[in-house]
């Protein structure tokens, strides 16, 4: 049974984590070869996913990040 736009959303985060079993990847890959929709969307969550972990892999050092935390107060308090 071919895999519906809503299924792949479901399984979208694991099958980033690599943690999807092998026959909803297929399935999900199958849906992505008929649907162009969902091969985009699949396709700029993998890049954006990879990016965001990149980011998180590495500790922001305190300096910056109260930095950015005065910033963004001051921003808000002004706004
Ligand atoms: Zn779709």
């Amino acid at each position: 049974m071919a895999m519906r736009c809503e299924q792949v959303v479901d399984v979208l985060v694991d099958y980033i984590d690599g943690e999807l079993d092998a026959e909803h990847s297929q399935r999900l890959q199958n849906h992505c070869d008929s649907c162009l929709h969902c091969a985009r969307f699949v396709e700029t969550y993998c890049r954006t996913g990879k990016i965001c972990r990149k980011a998180l892999s590495v500790t922001m050092p305190g300096s910056v990040e109260s930095t950015l935390f005065e910033f963004l107060r001051t921003e808000l308090q002004s706004g």
